[in-house]
């Protein structure tokens, strides 16, 4: 059995035309669902879901996107890091596309500086052990998902006595990010889509205290149409019955506990940082992670704190990036979007990031226009 095998049977059109039907059937009133992760705006958009959905359903984008969330002071201190000579900084994903204040990482690496986009954050290391005679900087990303691979690159780092590999810390927390969103009062959300990735790592309960303060269902879901559409179907159905509590819909790979190595691993070598100021959302206390102390030697934040900018610096003014991660507007919503701004030349995170709900309606919108709310 190949890999598309086993997918196609979470993309079956008569599986999804059911589940359509039973939903149509059992949503009695407007039900606003955050998909906090990205993952899940591209699912919805890229399989039409809004369209196939009852109007009653509507899907609001959420902060959980690593490269969306990143905010331009933090993008400032990888060009400043991969600026400094006999220098290699390493990143994942869309990171390097992402503006900062005066310029990209990609920006950076056409003038020559050594930027590597990396397939998988274990070749940190073998840069490391090949350049004996650079810095090597790692610029971490993500969120619960991808914090044990990095807490794995500092126990390697350690183990081989590495002194040439320094980290650059960016990893944040789902729960206090929802916290934030749902404190703010302003976002009109009913329920949420939890991502299965992180809850892989962390268990599902990490998510028990949301539902029970905000009184919002909470489904685990995973990344296919018919996750995505079984989820909501047990939201509805929750909603129905009056209920507010964390479902795992993601059962083949999720628990309530999680990975518990995982989780030690990443205690071992992190803790949270007290604030840290996301993208379009602001300070959110103890919602990211930073090395422990004993570690300070591998820390660039601090061995190369000298080069590192201070100044908190702001969106472009015309970009509602900050709207779209709190659920308050759609990427349809903003003046911009795909004529000045367009993944090409991107003026905001959310247009930049493969997960971005930007452009996610970039690349898929065209099927409808029944996100905008303008
Ligand atoms: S890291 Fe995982 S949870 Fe976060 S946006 Fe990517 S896929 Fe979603
Ligand atoms: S379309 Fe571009 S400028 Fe507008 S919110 Fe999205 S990323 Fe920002």
């Amino acid at each position: 059995m190949t890999e598309v095998d086993l997918i196609e049977g979470f993309r079956d059109p008569e599986h999804m035309k059911a589940l359509a039907a039973l939903i149509k059937k059992e949503c009695k009133s407007k039900i606003n669902i955050m998909e906090v992760c990205g993952g899940h705006t591209h699912t919805i958009m890229k399989f039409g879901l809004s369209q196939i959905l009852p109007d009653l359903i509507e899907f609001v984008h959420g902060p959980g996107c690593p490269v969306c969330i990143m905010p331009k002071e933090r993008i400032d201190h990888a060009i400043a890091l991969a600026s400094m000579p006999n220098t290699i900084l390493a990143t994942l994903g869309d990171m390097i596309r992402v503006p900062g204040s005066k310029t990209s990482l990609q920006k950076l690496r056409a003038e020559g500086k050594d930027i590597r986009s990396l397939y998988s954050p274990m070749d940190v290391i073998k840069i490391a052990q090949e350049n004996p005679d650079k810095n090597v900087v790692f610029f971490a990303i993500g969120f619960e998902t991808t914090t044990p691979m990095s807490a794995v690159l500092v126990q390697q780092a350690i183990a081989l006595g590495l002194k040439n590999v320094f980290f650059h810390i960016n990893h944040v927390t789902v729960p206090e990010a929802v916290d934030a969103i749902m404190s703010g009062g302003d976002a009109k959300i009913d329920a949420f889509l939890g991502p299965s990735h992180v809850s892989v790592i962390t268990g599902y309960k990490i998510y028990e205290p949301i539902a029970e303060k905000y009184h919002t269902p909470v489904v685990v879901s995973g990344f296919e149409p018919t996750d995505v559409m079984e989820s909501v179907l047990r939201i509805v159905r929750q909603i129905n019955e009056g209920k507010s509590v964390v479902d795992n819909e993601y059962a083949r790979a999720v628990s309530r506990e999680g990975n518990l190595k995982a989780q030690e691993l990443v205690n071992t070598y992190f803790k949270k940082r007290e604030h840290f100021r996301w993208r379009g959302i602001g300070d959110i206390p103890k919602s990211t992670l930073k090395l422990r102390a004993q570690y300070a030697a591998y820390d660039a934040e601090i061995v190369f704190d000298d080069v590192l900018p201070k100044e908190e610096l702001n969106d472009h003014k015309m970009c509602i990036c900050g709207d779209i991660l709190k659920g308050k507007a759609k990427p349809f919503d903003c003046k911009v979007f795909g004529k000045a701004c367009t993944p090409t030349n991107p003026m905001g995170s959310c247009m930049v990031s493969s997960e971005g709900a930007c452009a996610a309606y970039f690349k898929y919108g065209k099927l409808s226009l029944k996100g905008a709310t303008a």
